[in-house]
């Protein structure tokens, strides 16, 4: 297979441990440029600006964004305006709106942007959803629970507005909740837990509604040590059905498929799902933004309540905010 010339916008954490793994092991698509302010990937020829690989490189036809979400919208329109395929780390935007526009100019000018949801490619979600496309859905409860140090070390952004605090890990939730439900949920409340050096929540409990009295909640906490809790209870007139290990194992009235992941937590196996997603969507020349998971997001900030905790401290952060 002819390889598609691909290049990443922002060398950090996520594209060194999973989207250069992918891209090179999938077999659909070439690492042919970086653009990054720290140097990129060795024996890949690296840009300052986007603006200058857009210049020096127009054979490169996708662009895969991951970076912070707050930077993400000027560069992806860019991108899409120099006639260049999209694909964005989940949350795809810092807003709801600067998607829907993202979006709207893909479609103007015939371009595929995927704006990516990695935990819905988590082993147990396209079970989950099989199972209970005919079931009655009574309740869920999600507990999205992990220790911030260990996982986005030294990350200010996720603490400035427009990162989301613990709700960049609990949108991984909410992608699985939207895609495995048979009907729609909407928030009606939400408890947020502001530390008071900070402009994102460390916690938080976020309270859910759907048809014929469905009912669920989610308790969201940054502060959790130990291995991650990223686990989903759904309560049907068929028995329970449980996610765990962030949708990898599947466990329906205690028949458990999945592997795991073993003595290593954290995403496996999911991007080069995503890679794979992204190729046939560029063979069928479409788009796929699904803007549910943030809406709920943007709602359990419209809807909560705030609280002030003690501030947060990282001793790999340079200073506190
Ligand atoms: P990160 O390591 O803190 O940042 C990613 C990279 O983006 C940085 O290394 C930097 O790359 C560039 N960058 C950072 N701040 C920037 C700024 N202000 N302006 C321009 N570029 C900037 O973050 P990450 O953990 O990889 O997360 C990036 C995205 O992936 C987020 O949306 C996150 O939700 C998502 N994600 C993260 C994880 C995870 O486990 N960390 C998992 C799944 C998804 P250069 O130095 O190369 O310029």
């Amino acid at each position: 297979m002819t390889l598609t010339d691909l290049a990443i916008v922002g060398v950090g954490k996520i594209a060194r441990d999973q989207h250069l793994p992918a891209i090179r092991d999938g077999g659909q698509f070439r690492l042919a440029a970086t653009v990054s302010r720290s140097g990129g990937v060795e024996g890949v020829e690296n840009f300052d600006t986007l603006a200058a690989l857009l210049q020096a490189r127009p054979e490169i036809g996708v662009i895969s964004f991951c970076t912070p979400p707050q930077v993400r919208y000027d560069a992806a329109r860019a991108a899409l305006e120099a006639g260049r395929h999209v694909m964005l780390e989940k949350p795809p935007g810092a807003s709801l709106s600067e998607v829907r526009d993202l979006a709207d100019l893909a479609q103007a000018n015939g371009l595929t942007l995927y704006a990516t949801w990695h935990s819905r490619q988590a082993d147990g979600v396209a079970g989950a959803r099989a199972w209970l496309a005919d079931k009655r859905v009574r309740s869920v409860r999600i507990d999205w629970k992990e220790d911030v140090r260990v996982w986005h070390p030294g990350q200010v952004w996720i603490w400035q507005a427009g990162g989301l605090g613990v709700f960049d890990p609990a949108i991984n939730a909410f992608s699985i909740l939207t895609a495995i439900l048979p009907v729609p949920v909407h928030v009606t409340g939400a408890e947020l837990r502001f530390p008071s050096n900070c402009e994102t929540p460390i916690a938080a409990e976020v309270v859910f509604a759907g048809p014929d009295g469905l009912t669920a909640v989610a308790d969201l906490d940054f502060l959790y040590e130990g291995d991650p809790l990223w686990t989903m209870r759904v309560e049907t007139d068929a028995g329970m059905l449980t996610l765990s290990q962030g949708g990898a194992v599947l466990d329906i009235a205690g028949a458990t498929e999945g592997e795991g992941w073993g003595d290593t937590p954290g995403i496996h196996g999911e991007y080069p799902k995503l890679y794979s997603q992204m190729h046939d969507l560029l063979q069928a020349k479409a788009s796929e933004v699904d803007l549910r998971p943030m809406t709920l997001v943007a709602d359990a900030f419209m809807l909560g309540r705030r609280f002030e905790v003690a501030p947060f401290t990282d001793p790999t952060l340079e200073k506190d905010q």
